[in-house]
């Protein structure tokens, strides 16, 4: 290994956009920042480490999407013992969610589990934003900043041998609910940039509150349920926010024939989203003043009395039997987000065939996945399958963007461009080809002093 040189090494998210792992090193140690596992179409059987980590002194967390945290177990398998550093409401969703991943993924064991688990509470180190962390061992220093992304998420700065080496993980957009919205670096030497988004922008984030209202009341108007999948961390908590906002904004309004907005109901049936909801409550310090603001009004953007939370699974298959006989009108988050499994493919099973019933689709939906089939097949084939079964579809397919979590191209560039002095070096990672190619351009054109680069 080489002394005395700084070196970024990319092990993971460099060609594809999930299982993101980078590495910083100087003298011989190194930091990694985020350890994620490869997700959809660049899924990997093999999950093991398959890079050095006897030198590393510390793990960074960014935020916590599987795509960014989801190997942490095998790198403590492979016996990392350094801390590992993160914010604080990171520091306190991160538990929650490899739970979930190991009990999905890897073992119902749940001996095994607690033992992680246990691991992972003992090197857990919880750090404010904006306060430099020496890491014990390396000649690095970190420091985290908002991200915007998720609650917790985080920019890494990193102060290396002189060198300033910044780390976006995944940027949020502006106007997110809940989230207060990042700032650009205040310095900057090499720049390790996501570009998910970076060939294109978000439909409008401002009036997308608007199109929401107009979704449900549309959806809602001949009775039946409007389903929305959704993610279960971040997701489905800025659904519960807009939707108490227009439960509160439009009050006495009708949101169905003689259903007023103040009496809609909804229903979250996912006992993890019901789990990240409650934290995500508790985390109300790191909230936008905008969100705190409502607290202070006395209002419960996450935990409004028309909310009901369905956790055992004879309590789902109740709520699914309910509604679809019924016809009172309801709005149901259930998860995943793309359909791929999960309760809301029961909702799907019982509720596709009746005209009555809409589902609304807010995120992304993957190639292959059965979102996708139903947003973009649904109305000409008019079926889908769901569990190797061909389901009927009668119920209205609605679409809102504007909901993503992450930056579009416009924000990226002023991330980017909103450093001084430029950054000596732009690295692009994390996005698919053309969408790194498109940004590289035009990232080059608008700082030509920079080197902007793709991956290594
Ligand atoms: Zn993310």
């Amino acid at each position: 290994m080489d002394n005395g040189k700084l070196e970024v090494l990319h092990h993971g998210a460099v060609q594809g956009v999930t299982g993101s792992c980078h590495e910083l090193r100087l003298n011989g140690a190194g930091i990694l920042i985020d350890c994620g596992l490869f997700q959809g179409t660049e899924r990997r059987d093999d999950l093991a480490i398959d890079f050095e980590i006897k030198h590393i002194k510390a793990l960074v967390v960014t935020h916590v999407h599987i795509d960014h945290v989801g190997r942490i177990p095998y790198l403590l398998g492979a016996g990392f013992k350094g801390p590992i550093i993160c914010s604080q409401p990171t520091a306190l969703l991160l538990p929650a969610m490899l739970e979930d991943a190991l009990k999905i993924g890897f073992t119902r064991d749940k001996k095994l589990i607690n033992r992680v688990l246990k691991m992972l509470k003992f090197r857990l180190v919880p750090l404010p934003y904006g306060e430099w962390q020496p890491v014990a061992g390396s000649d690095i220093e970190v420091r985290l900043q908002r991200a915007g992304h998720i609650l917790g998420s985080a920019y890494v700065e990193c102060e290396a041998g002189g060198q300033r080496i910044v780390f976006s993980g995944d940027l949020g957009a502006p106007h997110s609910p809940l989230l207060i919205a990042p700032e650009p670096p205040e310095a900057c030497d090499v720049l390790v940039m996501e570009s998910t988004y970076g060939d294109r922008n978000h439909e409008s984030r401002l009036d997308r509150r608007l199109r929401l209202k107009e979704a449900i009341e549309h959806a809602l108007a001949d009775g039946g349920t409007l389903l929305i999948p959704a993610f279960s961390l971040g997701r489905t908590q800025d659904l519960l926010y807009e939707i108490e906002s227009l439960m509160a904004e439009f009050g006495s309004d009708a949101a169905a024939p003689g259903l007023p907005w103040n009496e809609l109901e909804v229903v979250v049936d996912s006992p993890l989203a019901a789990r990240f909801t409650g934290l995500y409550r508790k985390l109300k310090p790191f909230w936008s003043d905008e969100a705190k603001d409502r607290v202070a009004e006395g209002r419960h953007p996450l935990s409004f009395e028309q909310l009901t939370v369905v956790n055992s699974h004879r309590d789902h298959l109740n709520a699914v039997n309910y509604l679809a006989r019924s016809r009172k009108p309801c709005v149901v988050l259930a998860g995943s987000g793309m359909c791929a499994g999960g309760r809301v493919v029961n909702y799907l099973k019982a509720m596709l065939g009746d005209p009555r019933n809409d589902v609304l689709f807010v995120g992304y939906q993957a190639e292959g996945t059965p979102g996708r089939d139903i947003l973009e097949y649904g109305p000409q084939e008019g079926w889908v399958t769901l569990d190797d079964e061909r389901f009927t579809i009668r119920a209205r397919v609605h679409q809102v963007s504007g909901y993503s979590a992450h930056a579009g191209q416009e924000d990226l560039i002023n991330f980017a461009t909103g450093i001084t002095p430029a950054p000596r070096q732009i690295r692009l990672i994390h996005g698919d080809a053309e969408a790194k190619a498109v940004l590289q351009a035009r990232l080059g054109d608008l700082l030509p002093e920079t080197d902007v680069v793709i991956g290594e």
